[in-house]
Protein backbone atom coordinates (compact mmCIF):
# COMPACT_ATOMS: atom_id res chain seq x y z
CA UNK A 1 0.00 0.00 0.00
CA UNK A 2 2.71 2.48 1.14
CA UNK A 3 4.86 1.34 -2.26
CA UNK A 4 1.76 2.42 -4.51
CA UNK A 5 0.96 5.50 -2.84
CA UNK A 6 4.56 6.61 -3.24
CA UNK A 7 4.62 5.62 -7.04
CA UNK A 8 1.33 7.48 -7.35
CA UNK A 9 3.48 10.40 -5.70
CA UNK A 10 6.12 10.15 -7.97
CA UNK A 11 3.62 9.71 -11.05
CA UNK A 12 2.12 13.16 -10.11
CA UNK A 13 4.83 15.12 -9.33
CA UNK A 14 5.97 14.03 -13.07
CA UNK A 15 3.05 14.89 -14.49
CA UNK A 16 2.93 18.33 -12.39
CA UNK A 17 6.71 19.00 -13.52
CA UNK A 18 5.82 18.83 -17.24
CA UNK A 19 3.00 21.05 -16.77
CA UNK A 20 5.10 24.14 -14.85
CA UNK A 21 6.95 23.48 -18.75
CA UNK A 22 10.01 21.57 -17.53
CA UNK A 23 12.67 20.77 -20.22
CA UNK A 24 14.51 17.63 -21.24
CA UNK A 25 16.41 19.89 -23.74
CA UNK A 26 19.13 21.60 -21.72
CA UNK A 27 21.32 23.13 -23.30
CA UNK A 28 24.46 25.49 -23.43
CA UNK A 29 26.29 27.77 -25.72
CA UNK A 30 29.50 29.91 -25.52
CA UNK A 31 31.47 32.38 -27.37
CA UNK A 32 34.79 33.30 -27.07
CA UNK A 33 34.77 35.83 -29.51
CA UNK A 34 35.15 36.49 -33.52
CA UNK A 35 37.16 37.90 -35.60
CA UNK A 36 40.20 37.35 -38.59
CA UNK A 37 40.95 33.73 -36.71
CA UNK A 38 42.12 31.10 -39.83
CA UNK A 39 44.39 28.06 -39.11
CA UNK A 40 47.52 30.11 -40.76
CA UNK A 41 47.52 33.10 -38.13
CA UNK A 42 46.93 30.05 -35.26
CA UNK A 43 49.74 27.92 -34.10
CA UNK A 44 49.09 24.06 -32.91
CA UNK A 45 49.72 24.98 -28.59
CA UNK A 46 47.23 28.24 -29.14
CA UNK A 47 44.85 26.51 -30.63
CA UNK A 48 45.11 23.76 -27.84
CA UNK A 49 45.03 26.32 -25.29
CA UNK A 50 41.92 28.20 -26.61
CA UNK A 51 40.29 24.61 -26.92
CA UNK A 52 41.25 23.37 -23.55
CA UNK A 53 39.70 26.62 -21.69
CA UNK A 54 36.49 26.65 -23.90
CA UNK A 55 35.85 23.32 -22.73
CA UNK A 56 36.30 23.96 -19.17
CA UNK A 57 33.97 27.04 -19.72
CA UNK A 58 31.09 24.47 -21.99
CA UNK A 59 31.63 21.45 -19.23
CA UNK A 60 31.24 24.53 -16.15
CA UNK A 61 28.05 25.99 -17.27
CA UNK A 62 26.85 22.49 -18.42
CA UNK A 63 27.24 21.12 -14.80
CA UNK A 64 25.18 23.76 -13.52
CA UNK A 65 22.13 23.14 -15.60
CA UNK A 66 23.01 19.43 -15.15
CA UNK A 67 22.46 19.64 -11.80
CA UNK A 68 19.02 21.55 -12.02
CA UNK A 69 20.80 25.17 -11.83
CA UNK A 70 18.96 27.76 -13.53
CA UNK A 71 20.06 29.49 -16.83
CA UNK A 72 21.45 32.06 -15.60
CA UNK A 73 23.52 30.66 -12.63
CA UNK A 74 24.96 28.19 -15.86
CA UNK A 75 25.46 31.70 -17.94
CA UNK A 76 27.70 33.00 -14.90
CA UNK A 77 29.47 29.71 -14.47
CA UNK A 78 30.51 29.57 -17.80
CA UNK A 79 31.37 33.50 -18.20
CA UNK A 80 33.70 33.11 -15.24
CA UNK A 81 35.70 30.73 -16.67
CA UNK A 82 36.41 32.77 -19.59
CA UNK A 83 36.64 35.90 -17.67
CA UNK A 84 39.43 34.38 -15.45
CA UNK A 85 41.62 33.21 -18.53
CA UNK A 86 43.70 35.92 -20.08
CA UNK A 87 43.10 34.59 -23.28
CA UNK A 88 39.96 36.21 -23.81
CA UNK A 89 39.13 39.94 -24.13
CA UNK A 90 37.06 39.77 -20.93
CA UNK A 91 37.79 39.91 -16.85
CA UNK A 92 41.78 39.42 -17.24
CA UNK A 93 42.99 39.57 -20.32
CA UNK A 94 40.29 42.00 -21.43
CA UNK A 95 41.78 44.48 -24.39
CA UNK A 96 43.43 48.43 -23.59
CA UNK A 97 41.69 51.67 -23.97
CA UNK A 98 43.96 54.66 -26.04
CA UNK A 99 44.95 55.81 -22.50
CA UNK A 100 46.25 51.88 -21.16
CA UNK A 101 43.20 51.10 -19.25
CA UNK A 102 41.60 48.37 -19.35
CA UNK A 103 37.28 49.34 -18.83
CA UNK A 104 34.83 46.92 -18.95
CA UNK A 105 31.00 45.97 -20.28
CA UNK A 106 28.96 42.97 -19.42
CA UNK A 107 25.15 41.84 -19.96
CA UNK A 108 22.72 39.27 -18.29
CA UNK A 109 19.36 39.00 -19.41
CA UNK A 110 16.57 36.05 -18.54
CA UNK A 111 14.25 35.31 -20.70
CA UNK A 112 11.58 34.33 -18.12
CA UNK A 113 11.02 37.77 -16.37
CA UNK A 114 12.46 39.70 -19.67
CA UNK A 115 14.69 41.38 -16.67
CA UNK A 116 17.83 42.51 -17.22
CA UNK A 117 21.18 44.06 -16.05
CA UNK A 118 24.19 45.63 -17.18
CA UNK A 119 27.66 47.53 -15.93
CA UNK A 120 29.72 49.49 -18.78
CA UNK A 121 33.16 50.97 -18.48
CA UNK A 122 34.10 49.50 -15.13
CA UNK A 123 37.99 48.81 -14.13
CA UNK A 124 37.74 47.19 -10.60
CA UNK A 125 34.92 44.33 -10.91
CA UNK A 126 37.05 41.47 -11.14
CA UNK A 127 33.98 39.37 -12.78
CA UNK A 128 31.90 42.03 -14.85
CA UNK A 129 28.85 39.42 -15.91
CA UNK A 130 28.34 38.84 -11.66
CA UNK A 131 28.24 42.83 -10.91
CA UNK A 132 25.37 42.74 -14.18
CA UNK A 133 23.48 39.71 -12.02
CA UNK A 134 24.00 41.97 -9.13
CA UNK A 135 22.00 45.16 -11.22
CA UNK A 136 19.27 42.94 -12.47
CA UNK A 137 18.62 40.74 -9.12
CA UNK A 138 19.29 43.60 -6.50
CA UNK A 139 18.60 47.18 -7.81
CA UNK A 140 15.65 49.01 -9.54
CA UNK A 141 17.73 49.82 -12.84
CA UNK A 142 19.17 47.85 -15.46
CA UNK A 143 22.31 49.18 -16.36
CA UNK A 144 25.04 51.28 -14.23
CA UNK A 145 28.66 52.51 -15.55
CA UNK A 146 31.41 53.57 -14.11
CA UNK A 147 32.65 54.34 -10.30
CA UNK A 148 28.02 54.16 -9.46
CA UNK A 149 28.73 50.69 -10.88
CA UNK A 150 31.58 49.67 -8.87
CA UNK A 151 30.48 51.17 -5.21
CA UNK A 152 27.28 48.95 -6.07
CA UNK A 153 29.55 45.98 -6.75
CA UNK A 154 31.35 46.36 -3.66
CA UNK A 155 28.25 46.96 -1.87
CA UNK A 156 27.16 43.74 -2.70
CA UNK A 157 29.83 42.07 -1.56
CA UNK A 158 31.41 41.05 -5.54
CA UNK A 159 35.07 40.99 -5.70
CA UNK A 160 37.13 44.20 -6.22
CA UNK A 161 40.80 44.23 -7.61
CA UNK A 162 43.32 46.64 -7.94
CA UNK A 163 42.81 48.14 -12.03
CA UNK A 164 46.32 46.23 -12.44
CA UNK A 165 44.84 42.54 -12.30
CA UNK A 166 43.71 43.28 -15.61
CA UNK A 167 46.39 43.76 -17.30
CA UNK A 168 48.05 41.34 -19.10
CA UNK A 169 51.42 41.93 -21.75
CA UNK A 170 50.14 40.50 -24.81
CA UNK A 171 47.18 43.00 -24.86
CA UNK A 172 49.30 45.71 -23.55
CA UNK A 173 51.38 44.96 -26.76
CA UNK A 174 48.51 44.91 -29.01
CA UNK A 175 47.28 48.48 -28.15
CA UNK A 176 51.30 49.07 -28.88
CA UNK A 177 50.83 48.18 -32.68
CA UNK A 178 47.67 49.23 -32.62
CA UNK A 179 48.77 52.69 -32.31
CA UNK A 180 51.30 52.32 -34.15
CA UNK A 181 49.12 51.29 -37.40
CA UNK A 182 47.34 54.48 -36.58
CA UNK A 183 50.18 56.71 -36.65
CA UNK A 184 50.94 55.38 -39.72
CA UNK A 185 47.62 55.66 -41.16
CA UNK A 186 47.48 58.88 -40.04
CA UNK A 187 50.65 60.17 -41.43
CA UNK A 188 49.81 58.24 -45.03
CA UNK A 189 46.54 60.08 -45.13
CA UNK A 190 48.14 63.90 -43.53
CA UNK A 191 50.65 63.28 -47.00
CA UNK A 192 48.22 61.63 -49.39
CA UNK A 193 45.04 62.65 -48.98
CA UNK A 194 44.98 65.96 -47.48
CA UNK A 195 48.15 67.36 -49.37
CA UNK A 196 49.76 68.21 -46.83
CA UNK A 197 53.46 67.81 -48.58
CA UNK A 198 54.89 68.02 -44.41
CA UNK A 199 53.25 65.05 -43.44
CA UNK A 200 51.91 66.51 -40.13
CA UNK A 201 49.88 64.04 -40.10
CA UNK A 202 46.93 66.06 -39.05
CA UNK A 203 44.12 64.87 -41.17
CA UNK A 204 41.83 67.31 -42.80
CA UNK A 205 38.99 68.02 -39.84
CA UNK A 206 36.58 68.72 -42.45
CA UNK A 207 36.30 65.25 -43.42
CA UNK A 208 35.95 63.96 -40.12
CA UNK A 209 33.10 66.38 -38.95
CA UNK A 210 31.51 64.03 -36.42
CA UNK A 211 34.44 62.90 -34.28
CA UNK A 212 36.88 66.30 -34.67
CA UNK A 213 40.02 65.38 -34.96
CA UNK A 214 40.01 61.70 -36.54
CA UNK A 215 38.16 60.63 -39.52
CA UNK A 216 35.55 57.96 -37.54
CA UNK A 217 36.63 54.65 -38.79
CA UNK A 218 40.38 55.13 -37.32
CA UNK A 219 38.91 56.07 -34.06
CA UNK A 220 39.02 52.16 -32.94
CA UNK A 221 41.36 49.67 -34.07
CA UNK A 222 40.99 46.07 -33.96
CA UNK A 223 44.33 45.19 -33.76
CA UNK A 224 43.75 42.71 -37.06
CA UNK A 225 40.28 42.43 -35.96
CA UNK A 226 40.47 39.96 -33.22
CA UNK A 227 37.09 40.10 -30.98
CA UNK A 228 37.86 38.41 -28.26
CA UNK A 229 34.55 39.44 -26.18
CA UNK A 230 32.94 36.22 -24.45
CA UNK A 231 29.37 34.80 -23.88
CA UNK A 232 26.96 32.34 -23.31
CA UNK A 233 23.47 31.41 -23.78
CA UNK A 234 21.71 28.69 -21.90
CA UNK A 235 18.18 26.72 -21.55
CA UNK A 236 17.61 25.55 -18.28
CA UNK A 237 15.44 22.24 -17.25
CA UNK A 238 13.13 24.77 -16.29
CA UNK A 239 12.51 25.57 -19.80
CA UNK A 240 13.85 29.37 -18.99
CA UNK A 241 16.90 31.32 -21.60
CA UNK A 242 19.38 33.19 -20.07
CA UNK A 243 22.03 35.07 -22.40
CA UNK A 244 24.97 36.99 -20.95
CA UNK A 245 28.41 38.78 -22.17
CA UNK A 246 31.24 39.75 -20.98
CA UNK A 247 34.18 42.23 -22.36
CA UNK A 248 37.01 44.39 -22.52
CA UNK A 249 35.36 46.13 -25.85
CA UNK A 250 37.81 47.19 -28.36
CA UNK A 251 41.23 47.71 -28.89
CA UNK A 252 42.32 51.53 -28.50
CA UNK A 253 38.95 52.47 -27.76
CA UNK A 254 38.46 55.74 -26.35
CA UNK A 255 36.06 58.78 -24.74
CA UNK A 256 34.68 56.24 -22.48
CA UNK A 257 33.54 54.17 -25.33
CA UNK A 258 30.76 51.44 -24.64
CA UNK A 259 30.23 48.58 -26.88
CA UNK A 260 27.05 46.72 -27.84
CA UNK A 261 27.56 43.90 -24.74
CA UNK A 262 26.18 45.33 -22.35
CA UNK A 263 23.36 47.39 -24.67
CA UNK A 264 19.80 44.86 -24.04
CA UNK A 265 18.85 43.63 -27.33
CA UNK A 266 22.14 45.10 -28.90
CA UNK A 267 25.03 41.86 -28.19
CA UNK A 268 23.21 40.58 -25.54
CA UNK A 269 19.04 39.98 -25.57
CA UNK A 270 16.70 36.77 -24.24
CA UNK A 271 13.06 35.88 -24.39
CA UNK A 272 11.21 32.66 -23.51
CA UNK A 273 8.91 33.22 -26.27
CA UNK A 274 11.84 33.21 -28.70
CA UNK A 275 15.74 32.95 -28.25
CA UNK A 276 18.79 33.87 -26.54
CA UNK A 277 21.53 35.84 -27.94
CA UNK A 278 25.20 36.50 -27.21
CA UNK A 279 26.95 38.62 -29.92
CA UNK A 280 30.64 39.62 -30.43
CA UNK A 281 32.17 42.05 -33.03
CA UNK A 282 32.08 45.38 -33.99
CA UNK A 283 30.23 46.75 -31.51
CA UNK A 284 29.24 49.98 -33.03
CA UNK A 285 27.57 47.44 -36.18
CA UNK A 286 25.99 45.75 -33.74
CA UNK A 287 24.26 48.54 -31.48
CA UNK A 288 22.97 50.42 -34.70
CA UNK A 289 21.64 47.07 -36.78
CA UNK A 290 20.07 46.10 -32.88
CA UNK A 291 21.06 42.87 -33.28
CA UNK A 292 20.03 40.48 -30.69
CA UNK A 293 16.51 41.40 -30.36
CA UNK A 294 16.18 42.10 -34.65
CA UNK A 295 17.25 38.03 -34.24
CA UNK A 296 14.17 37.76 -31.35
CA UNK A 297 11.93 40.30 -33.57
CA UNK A 298 12.13 37.83 -36.52
CA UNK A 299 10.85 34.92 -34.51
CA UNK A 300 8.51 36.54 -32.61
CA UNK A 301 6.65 38.78 -35.82
CA UNK A 302 7.55 36.55 -38.67
CA UNK A 303 7.59 33.15 -37.03
CA UNK A 304 10.91 32.42 -38.29
CA UNK A 305 13.44 29.52 -37.06
CA UNK A 306 16.12 30.39 -35.16
CA UNK A 307 18.70 29.97 -37.80
CA UNK A 308 17.02 31.23 -40.47
CA UNK A 309 16.88 34.37 -38.06
CA UNK A 310 20.19 34.62 -37.13
CA UNK A 311 21.35 33.94 -40.55
CA UNK A 312 19.31 36.74 -41.58
CA UNK A 313 20.74 39.35 -39.50
CA UNK A 314 24.07 37.91 -39.20
CA UNK A 315 24.81 37.12 -42.72
CA UNK A 316 22.79 39.60 -44.90
CA UNK A 317 22.28 42.69 -42.89
CA UNK A 318 25.57 42.80 -40.94
CA UNK A 319 27.01 42.19 -44.28
CA UNK A 320 25.61 45.15 -46.23
CA UNK A 321 25.80 47.34 -43.40
CA UNK A 322 29.79 46.05 -43.10
CA UNK A 323 29.18 44.74 -39.68
CA UNK A 324 32.19 42.08 -38.85
CA UNK A 325 31.45 39.28 -35.75
CA UNK A 326 28.88 36.70 -35.19
CA UNK A 327 26.39 35.57 -32.47
CA UNK A 328 25.38 32.48 -30.54
CA UNK A 329 22.02 31.25 -29.84
CA UNK A 330 19.42 29.00 -28.55
CA UNK A 331 15.61 28.75 -28.46
CA UNK A 332 13.13 27.51 -26.36
CA UNK A 333 13.26 23.87 -28.19
CA UNK A 334 17.31 23.38 -27.56
CA UNK A 335 18.06 24.46 -30.71
CA UNK A 336 21.33 26.06 -31.45
CA UNK A 337 22.42 29.10 -34.34
CA UNK A 338 26.40 30.18 -34.11
CA UNK A 339 26.43 32.27 -37.69
CA UNK A 340 29.47 34.29 -37.73
CA UNK A 341 30.63 36.87 -41.10
CA UNK A 342 34.16 36.87 -39.94
CA UNK A 343 36.74 34.48 -40.79
CA UNK A 344 36.41 32.37 -37.34
CA UNK A 345 34.54 32.49 -34.12
CA UNK A 346 35.80 30.56 -30.99
CA UNK A 347 32.27 28.60 -30.21
CA UNK A 348 30.92 25.51 -28.85
CA UNK A 349 27.94 24.11 -27.08
CA UNK A 350 27.00 21.05 -25.32
CA UNK A 351 23.16 19.54 -25.65
CA UNK A 352 21.25 17.01 -23.24
CA UNK A 353 20.95 14.71 -26.62
CA UNK A 354 24.94 13.92 -25.52
CA UNK A 355 25.73 16.13 -28.91
CA UNK A 356 28.41 18.42 -28.26
CA UNK A 357 31.20 20.92 -30.41
CA UNK A 358 34.25 22.81 -30.01
CA UNK A 359 34.35 25.23 -33.12
CA UNK A 360 37.40 27.86 -33.97
CA UNK A 361 37.18 28.22 -38.02
CA UNK A 362 34.89 28.94 -40.81
CA UNK A 363 35.48 24.97 -42.07
N1 LIG B 1 31.51 43.55 -29.40
C1 LIG B 1 32.60 44.01 -28.57
C2 LIG B 1 32.58 45.51 -28.54
O1 LIG B 1 32.37 46.12 -29.56
C3 LIG B 1 33.93 43.56 -29.05
C4 LIG B 1 34.09 42.09 -29.20
O2 LIG B 1 33.15 41.40 -29.60
O3 LIG B 1 35.19 41.58 -28.91
O4 LIG B 1 32.83 46.07 -27.50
Amino acid sequence: MKRLLLTLLICLSGVSTFAQGYSDKITLVIHGGAGTITRANMSPEREKAYREALNTALETGYDVLKKGGTSVQAVEAAIHVMEDSPLFNAGKGAVFTNEGKNELDAAIMEGKTLKAGAVAGVTTIKNPISAAIAVMDQSAHVMMAGKGAELFAKEKGLEIVDPSYFYTEARYKALERAKEQEKTELDHNGKEENGDKRGTGKPDVKKAPRTGYYPAEDLIFTEGKKFGTVGCVALDKYGNLAAGTSTGGMTNKRYGRIGDAPIIGAGTYANNATCAVSATGHGEYFIRSVVAHDISALMEYKGMPLSEAANEVVMKKLVERGGEGGVIAVDRNGNVAMPFNSEGMYRGYIKSDGKREILIYKD
